[in-house]
This record gives structure tokens, sequence and C-alpha cells, in this order.
């Protein structure tokens, strides 16, 4: 079971669960999710999304990121969920503006995570600014 955060187009934030990353892309696709509090079947993934500016993830950690069958495995999605835990700054949903400066301040190399939309994920990227997103998956499910 993966955790989505989830945003509608009023940005009503809620939860959801879905038993792997591809129901999530079913379900929206079929207009089948609809927000909790509006009832909008806009609804988009708020995930979590590390920033790897400083940091970067890489292979010799253990986590095979191209690898998309690994980040289906739940075990491996929790040893990168400590990972980034231990090694991250979590920032919430400031991320866009915490990225932008760790980007520009070039002294400073801060790894941190938070969320971000994916409308800030899109000018972040226009900007030279890549966020790199993983399944959030609870410890204790
Ligand atoms: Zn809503």
């Amino acid at each position: 079971m993966i955790k989505y955060n989830l945003k509608c187009e009023n940005n009503h934030e809620f939860e959801s669960w879905f038993s792997n990353s591809n129901e999530f892309d079913k379900l929206n696709k079929k207009k089948l999710l609809e927000c909790i509090y509006c009832a909008s079947k806009k609804i988009n993934k708020s995930i979590m999304a590390p920033m790897v500016s400083g940091r970067q993830l890489k292979q010799e950690d253990g986590f095979g990121f191209s690898d998309k069958k690994l980040l289906n495995e739940k075990k491996e999605l929790l040893k990168i969920r400590e990972y980034i835990e231990k090694n991250f700054e979590f920032v919430g949903d400031k991320l866009s503006q915490k990225v932008r400066e760790v980007y520009y301040d070039k002294r400073t190399k801060k790894s941190i995570y938070g969320t971000a939309t994916p409308e800030e994920r899109d000018e972040l990227a226009e900007e030279g600014i890549d966020l790199l997103s993983v399944p959030w998956v609870d410890k204790d499910n």
C-alpha cells in the first residue's frame, strides 16, 4: 500500500491509500477519484519530493532509482524513506522556495525534502532544477 497526499484544483489536501503507484493513475484517469471536501474530480498527486541538489541519491547508496520495480517494493521504499529522513532536512510545503535558496546559493550544500505541487515542479524544472519523486510509504502498516 502506498499513501499519497492528494490535492484538488481548489487546493484541498487529503490523503488516500492505493495498492500501488499505478492505481492512482488508473483511478484518476477514469475520474473515480474526487476531493473529499468539494467533490472536485481534478485531483493531483502532491508527492514527497526529495531535493537532490547537495547530496545525490546514488546507486552506491543502495538505491536503484532507475529500477521501477524496486520502487514498487515497500521494503525498498522504506529504506529510501529512512535514508532521506536521516540525511535530508524536511522543509514541508516550502520545498520549492527552499530548493531555490539552495540552488542559487552555491555555498549551501543542503539536502532537503518536502512536498511540491505539480505546478511548482514544472516551474522548477523550467529553471533547471529537477526534483526527484519517491513514493512515500508509512512505516507502520
Ligand atoms: Zn476540493
